[in-house]
């Protein structure tokens, strides 16, 4: 018979069954029980900060979220088999933010659901059966797309190449320096066999250390992948949804038009919601040939979830609320870093924020970075790091994050940061 363990250290009942996979935030992790806008709260009562989710991102616990999903939960909740006024709303208000050639949708339960069939689609629509992605690259966790995801540092697929992200220390060449590894990258391909089918590209650019800049870097290598036959798939699990603060989509920054678009983690506020937008002729190409069809991807409470959270953004005016409060918070952040040596570049639009940690020498430094991380946990912030030396400090909050917050954010940072000079000052004097 099953007898529970006894109550105890919850992160050793934790390690006895849950797979080794599953790693835990923080040398002592944050036991969390609620949460409420952009604060949570661990198991003793005390209140973070959360600067780091962008899943909640109109809040955690959002009423009219929770609202819609109740609503619908004990109204009814079915597949996407049957007609359903939930979905083809959804469908119809998610296309409108989109440009009028994107005009057909999938859903899915998550972003890597999403980009597996993005790939799928790009093969089939090009006949090609090649991927290039960015050079630290994370685009989920499908066997396939998991070997086209060069962060996971798995050997990347035969039929993938890495390329470089553009390097906005570059300025103005860095896009024409992408196309030309973009280029090299499908001639290589082709020369292997495999003729390209898509660049693949987080348009934040996120695990690549985030690089929202410079506007238009993308636009030479996406001419170069259309005119080598492949398609440009955006992948806006975390760009999209109004998080750069200009746009629904990080593409529209950059005045791109994607041939596929990749949806998730903000999509359903914390319920599982993704997808894929794109055009007709690429979908009738595909649907012809292959039946897609996702349990639990585009149920009605997903529509009605998906509906609530674009009323959110709408409504409360929560791109342009990104926009601004994203520019106070690099501003401030600028004004730390002249302050502080460990502090070196400030990268972000919108409520999507990277913040380099440097030794004495400039150069990136994981380890200070993550005891920034620490040390702002200890003080009731939550943020992570980024980056492929994981050096680069990701604050990436709710979009309901106000001025306040970042004001709060920024006050328990300064003396973070003075403590960690004190220290390594400490430190090397004992060297
Ligand atoms: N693409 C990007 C850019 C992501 O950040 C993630 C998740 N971190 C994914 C895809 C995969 O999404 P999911 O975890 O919902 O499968």
């Amino acid at each position: 018979a099953y007898t529970a363990e006894p109550p105890g250290d919850l992160a050793a009942r934790r390690d006895r069954v849950l797979s080794a996979s599953y790693r835990l935030f923080y040398s002592d992790p944050v036991h969390l029980v609620r949460g409420e806008g952009v604060w949570l709260y661990d198991a003793d009562n005390r209140r973070y900060l959360d600067a780091y989710n962008n899943v909640p991102s109109v809040g955690h616990g959002n009423p009219r979220v929770v609202e819609a999903m109740t609503q619908q939960a004990r109204r009814l909740n079915a597949h996407t088999r049957y007609l359903s006024d939930e979905l083809v709303a959804y469908a119809e208000r998610l296309l409108s933010f989109f440009d009028p050639s994107l005009d057909r949708v999938i859903l899915t339960c998550t972003g890597s659901e999403a980009n597996d069939l993005a790939y799928r689609m790009a093969r089939v629509f090009t006949g090609g059966t090649g991927a290039i992605v960015t050079a630290n690259a994370y685009h989920g966790v499908t066997g396939e797309i998991a070997a086209i995801s060069p962060s996971l540092s798995l050997d990347i697929a035969s039929s993938a190449r890495a390329v470089p992200a553009p390097d906005p220390r570059l300025g103005d060449e860095a896009g024409a320096q992408f196309a030309r590894d973009v280029r090299a990258a499908a001639e290589d391909l082709i020369a292997s066999g495999h003729r390209p089918a898509m660049l693949l590209l987080d348009t934040v650019l996120s695990s690549d250390g985030i690089r929202p800049d410079p506007i238009g870097m993308f636009t030479p290598a996406v001419e170069a992948i259309r005119e080598l036959g492949g398609l440009y798939v955006a992948d806006e699990v975390q760009a999209g949804f109004g998080r750069l603060g200009a746009g629904m989509w990080g593409f529209d920054r950059h005045g791109l038009v994607p041939d596929l678009v990749t949806l998730g983690k903000p999509m359903g506020n914390g319920y599982p919601l993704a997808g894929i937008v794109t055009r007709a002729e690429i979908a009738s190409i595909f649907g012809r040939r292959d039946r897609y069809f996702n349990t639990f991807g585009g149920t009605s409470v997903a529509a009605a979830v998906g509906s609530a959270v674009l009323d959110e953004i709408v409504e409360n005016g929560l791109i342009a609320s990104a926009d601004a409060v994203g520019r106070q918070l690099r501003t401030r952040l600028r004004d730390l870093a002249a302050r502080h040596p460990m502090v070196g570049e400030v990268r972000g639009a919108g409520l999507f924020v990277g913040v380099d940690i440097v030794d004495g020498n400039g150069a990136l430094d994981r380890q200070r970075a993550a005891a920034v991380v620490d040390g702002l946990r200890e003080s009731g912030v939550l943020i992570s790091a980024a980056g492929p030396e994981g050096a680069t400090l990701k604050i990436r909050p709710p979009l309901v994050f106000g001025t306040e917050h970042a004001e709060l954010l920024l006050d328990h940072l300064g003396p973070v940061l003075t403590a960690l000079e004190h220290g390594c000052d400490a430190d090397s004097g004992h060297r």
